[in-house]
């Protein structure tokens, strides 16, 4: 059991100055933007949405239901976020436009901070998709998928290969590595923000 305090979060215009500092306050807190996760309906959407869905541990619903429990542990200790591939695909079919491809990253950040991060096989599934994004400018859901498959669950390739199929043919993924125009400046803003990070 993790019993790191919570760091006290900085309290909103119009909020009493004593309102207690909450797991689901640190997130909105430190999500760009508003988070909007105070919004969420527990409808399903994103999870029925998610490429990633066999290989979490709980659906983006099921972490956020307990991040709003305040069960830190639980959804620090989750897959979930690290299997995200930032496809976005949940954020534009949210009815309550909730930002939950930029919540994976505030769990991810955290989960780290905290030293929970899942390091198996998500280790490799992010390192997969970030070497995509340096040669690419993006990711690669068809490559990354197999490549995971193939070296994690060989035995759920039938499955996976019948769903890849499927979204094959509706054009939500494509059969080959797409790379974005000025993929050189990326590479280079990449470089930049590895080496301002190796300053730190
Ligand atoms: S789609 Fe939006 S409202 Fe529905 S469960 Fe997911 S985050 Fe909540
Ligand atoms: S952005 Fe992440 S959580 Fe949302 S559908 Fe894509 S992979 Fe799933």
């Amino acid at each position: 059991m993790n019993t790191t305090a919570e760091p006290a979060a900085p309290v909103r215009e119009g909020e009493a100055a004593t309102a207690e500092p909450s797991f689901l306050r640190w997130i909105e807190n430190n999500t760009p933007g508003d988070s909007r996760l105070i919004m969420c309906i527990q409808c399903g959407t994103c999870g029925g949405s998610c490429p990633s869905g066999p290989d979490m541990d709980h659906s983006p619903r099921q972490v956020f239901a307990m991040v709003r429990a305040g069960l830190k542990d639980e959804a620090l200790s989750s897959n979930t976020p690290w299997y995200c591939v930032s496809c976005y695909l949940c954020t534009v079919r949210c009815p309550q436009e909730v930002h939950i491809t930029d919540i994976m990253y505030t769990l991810k950040s955290k989960a780290i901070e905290e030293g929970m991060a899942q390091v198996d096989a998500a280790k490799v599934w992010s390192e997969t998709f970030i070497g995509y994004v340096e040669e690419y400018g993006r990711s690669f859901e068809l490559g990354l998928a197999t490549r995971h498959n193939i070296r994690h669950r060989p035995m759920g390739m039938t499955r996976a290969a019948s769903l890849g199929v499927g979204m094959l043919a509706k054009g939500r993924i494509d059969l080959t590595p797409q790379v974005i125009e000025d993929v050189g400046q990326l590479r280079l803003i990449l470089w930049k923000a590895k080496e301002l990070e190796a300053e730190q």
